[in-house]
């Protein structure tokens, strides 16, 4: 729940939002091979806001979770490709699906442009291998249309040979498809760790989320991308009152302060999908202050009065802090937390 005066906001950088494109154009050598994961609220960046800053850098192409997703920006692209859903009638023609196993393919209504997701190895959705050419005759026998063969790996952003491997399968299941002469079809495996990790981009599309946003986080030994985070979250004084030392601040009592000083709550709490952490181990804000207590449902508690404070400006250290990943910090932020466009 949000108070109605609350002015608590997430700011969306355009200018580091576009400089991370740009690098990913680079990489992918053109703006329309581009597929721009806008799925879960564009990575809690804002689905519109976000759909609509592509719309005029060129994108042309995005990648979402749902039907409801791809209706509410349907206007801005010429192709969305629905990730975990499935239409109960024919959908627009720039709808495609994904096919993530064989009983979803026998489920799409006629007509359905559908993108066949091989199981390379990751063995969380998809079509096995050995299924390929049953899947194939399935979708001709049920007049779908095959417009991609797609695939997704399990550590693109992680050391060790398991990219390589599931590159090489999905290289061979390519392969296989084009023999049995079947042709037309855009071939796209690439989530933003593995685009940034070959040397040569050879794919008809990428499928890239986390880049976008400027949070995409490599071990050691790859090349680290240039890349800015879009989202900053920001907070607002609710109110201040002066403690002692023997005063315990916030539930349990958990919260304390070492001398006589100002403490305030500010307007972000668990409610607005911040995490709530481990008081013992508390938050600490880019300018070095740390939470004081547990966070509370709507709020939290800082030393100081400033009108206005920054919770972060890049959600992979946020994310490092509570041992997590830049991913689960963003998409849980609230909707209904004002996105601003600076
Ligand atoms: C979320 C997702 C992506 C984007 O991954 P990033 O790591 O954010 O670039 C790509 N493909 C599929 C199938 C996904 O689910």
């Amino acid at each position: 729940m949000r108070y109605n005066n609350a002015m608590s906001h997430i700011e969306i950088s355009q200018s580091n939002f576009l400089h991370n494109l740009n690098q990913i154009v680079l990489k992918t050598q053109s703006v329309e091979k581009v597929a721009l994961v806008l799925k879960d609220n564009a990575y809690g960046h804002g689905l519109d806001i976000i759909a609509r800053l592509a719309h005029t850098a060129g994108v042309k192409e995005a990648v979402v979770r749902n039907l409801a997703e791809a209706r509410r920006i349907s206007h801005l692209f010429d192709r969305i490709l629905v990730l975990n859903d499935r239409p109960s009638t024919t959908p627009s023609e720039r709808f495609s699906f994904a096919v993530n196993d064989l009983a979803a393919l026998r489920s799409m209504p006629k007509g359905t442009p559908v993108e066949l997701k091989i199981d390379t190895g990751m063995h969380r959705h998809g079509i096995r291998p050995e299924h390929i050419e049953e899947a194939l005759e399935t979708i001709a026998a049920r007049s779908l249309k095959l417009i991609g063969v797609m695939s997704h790996y399990r550590g693109a952003d992680e050391m060790g040979s398991d990219f390589f491997w599931q590159r090489k399968n999905f290289d061979r299941c390519c392969e296989n498809i084009e023999k049995l002469g079947i042709s037309g079809w855009r071939r796209h495996s690439c989530n933003s760790a593995a685009l940034f990790r070959l040397e040569r981009f050879d794919e008809d599309i990428a499928r890239v989320g986390i880049a976008a946003y400027g949070c995409l986080r490599l071990p050691q030994p790859f090349d680290r991308p240039d890349l800015k985070p879009v989202m900053r979250l920001f907070a607002d004084r609710l109110s201040s009152r002066r403690v002692t030392p023997s005063m315990g601040i916030g539930y349990g009592g958990e919260g304390r302060v070492s001398t006589a000083t100002t403490v305030s709550t500010y307007d972000i709490g668990y409610g607005d999908g911040w995490l709530r952490g481990d008081a013992r181990n508390p938050y600490r804000l880019p300018d070095g202050r740390a939470m004081i207590g547990r966070v509370s449902m709507d709020m939290f508690s800082l030393e100081g009065d400033d009108e206005r404070v920054s919770l972060f400006d890049d959600a992979a250290e946020a994310a490092r802090q509570f041992g997590t990943i830049a991913y689960d910090i963003l998409v849980k932020l609230s909707p209904e937390i004002p996105r601003v466009l600076v």
